[in-house]
């Protein structure tokens, strides 16, 4: 049993308990830990040495929430204009870019957000009309709930079954509409695996070793088309529209193996506080209206049921705090209980009763700390809500200390655990605040909890999987820095990925 690989002289963060010098890796496996010495004794001339030289090791990043094709799609296919500054800027890029493609061609856009820009507006069809009037062109919102569409677009694409979601006047589309536009313009199969690939590529330069993705039903395709070459362990969540076609055929929750495997199945209760229709208790601060609840109660709980009684772990996209009530009572009529590892994503608005509640249930709280980025005074979430409902928003403190499993995840705005890790130590309230260990607990075996695999990864422990980030410096020293320590490596079953 000697190991194909050790690594020595490291400030190795177990996670699990404690922190070690060195380790061993055979078959994908991590066969010992320890002490220099006593990890070297191991060593043949067959196995691989690499020295650390005192670098911080963690457990592989989990994002627990993730949809890959976007980002990947954003570098090879469509226009990224997540770091546009204003909207000039962003139109700016829309004129250029329908120039390059020539007269009549798409230009699909992603990522803008309004509430980095000076005009704090939407886009909308006059501004896209105005430099692109001979393309069609689409331009999706940061959050994915909302997507503005030119004239041309607008005729060039079927819009049915949801028109309280379109304002045609302005271009606007949301949710449903949303998803029923881009699915007409669906890239092909290979432009899929191209866009993967890429994504893939970037999350080993982030420390990414699994992810849980919610892809469209096309993407499912493509990762399997991936899947005998695949340098990334892979869980698909499967959308609440799918779910009679997999019960179908039997599938359910853990089909699959360590590389690529059924999650849970994917329900939306409302939308998002900045397309602004998270369903609140109490009206929108900047707008008339409390958002929107995706579905009534009794169809809501109907949906969850199913999924439950058909083998499948449930996640309900819920936000506003309205959303979270009508989550947590469907999850209850169900019968869910903690085995069932159930969970509620976004988490962002909760009282502090659903956070008993959700103690009380077992539920998962599935939360972005990325999110944070939008909350304290004149950032968007206190525009939206208001200084006091910000000032209780994505509670990350309370709901650990209420007892609840905490995962964190990205929500790819944007990708990266370090940058979430940081905000959720650097938070601008105190109910926001973890600690640098709390927070890497949440971002690693917690979120390999919220997939039931806490037994194989998530922290560095004998037997479970060599998926390993060495860091170029150690977060627990670097808390008010964290965001700016460099990922220098990545371990994927012990083979370097990056
Ligand atoms: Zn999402």
């Amino acid at each position: 049993m000697h190991p194909d690989l050790i690594l020595l002289n490291g400030n190795i963060i177990t996670v699990s308990g404690g922190r070690a010098e060195a380790l061993a890796v055979k078959d994908q496996k991590i066969i010992a830990l320890g002490r220099n010495a006593q990890i070297k004794k191991l060593a043949n001339e067959n196995t691989k040495t690499l020295d650390l030289k005192g670098k911080t090791v963690l457990p592989g990043f989990v994002d627990a929430h993730t949809h890959l094709v976007g980002v990947g799609l954003k570098k090879t296919l469509y226009l990224d204009l997540s770091e546009a500054r204003s909207l000039d800027e962003a139109l700016e890029r829309v004129r250029e870019a329908a120039k390059a493609r020539g007269k009549g061609n798409w230009v699909i856009g992603q990522g803008w957000d309004e509430s980095r820009w000076p005009q704090k507006r939407y886009v909308t069809k006059r501004d896209l009309d105005r430099v692109a009037p001979q393309n069609p062109v689409a331009v999706v919102r940061v959050d994915g709930h909302m997507l503005t569409a030119n004239s041309k677009a607008l005729e060039a694409i079927k819009i049915s079954a949801y028109p309280a979601e379109v304002d045609k006047e302005n271009g606007l589309l949301r949710e449903q509409a949303v998803s029923q536009f881009l699915q007409q313009l669906r890239p092909p199969l290979d432009e899929l695996k191209r866009a993967l690939n890429e994504a893939i590529k970037m999350a080993h330069s982030l420390g990414i070793t699994s992810i849980h993705d919610i892809p469209s039903i096309d993407a499912f395709k493509a990762w399997q088309a991936l899947r005998d070459e695949l340098k990334l362990r892979v869980t698909l969540n499967v959308p609440i529209e799918q779910l009679d076609k997999f019960t179908e055929l039997g599938f359910r929750t853990g089909f699959g193996d360590d590389w690529l495997k059924l999650g849970a199945v994917k329900i939306f209760s409302d939308g998002s506080i900045g397309a602004g229709n998270a369903a609140l208790f109490e009206p929108y601060a900047d707008r008339p209206g409390r958002g929107k609840l995706n579905y009534e109660q009794a169809r809501l709980n109907e949906l969850v049921q199913k999924a439950h009684k058909n083998g499948f772990q449930v996640m309900i996209h819920a936000i506003g705090d309205r959303a979270i009530q009508a989550a947590l009572e469907a999850l209850k009529a169900a019968g869910i209980d903690a085995e069932a590892r159930a969970r509620i994503e976004h988490f962002e608005l909760p009282t502090p009763s659903q956070i008993e509640q959700m103690k009380k249930l077992g539920i998962i709280a599935s939360m972005q700390p990325n999110f944070l980025q939008w909350s304290g005074p004149g950032q968007l979430y206190e525009t939206r809500l208001g200084t006091k409902r910000d000032a209780r928003i994505d509670p990350h403190r309370h709901v650990l200390e209420k007892g609840v499993k905490l995962a964190f995840g990205s929500d790819c705005m944007p990708i990266g655990p370090l940058y979430g890790i940081h905000l959720a130590v650097n938070a601008p309230y105190e109910i926001q605040k973890l600690s640098v260990e709390e927070a890497i607990r949440c971002y690693t075996l917690n979120a390999a909890f919220a997939a039931f695999e806490e037994k194989s990864k998530g922290s560095i422990e004998v037997g479970k999987l060599a998926d390993l980030v060495v860091l170029s410096e150690d977060p627990q020293r670097a808390a008010d820095r964290v965001k700016d320590i460099k990922v220098e490596m990545t371990f994927i079953g012990g083979e370097r990925v990056f």
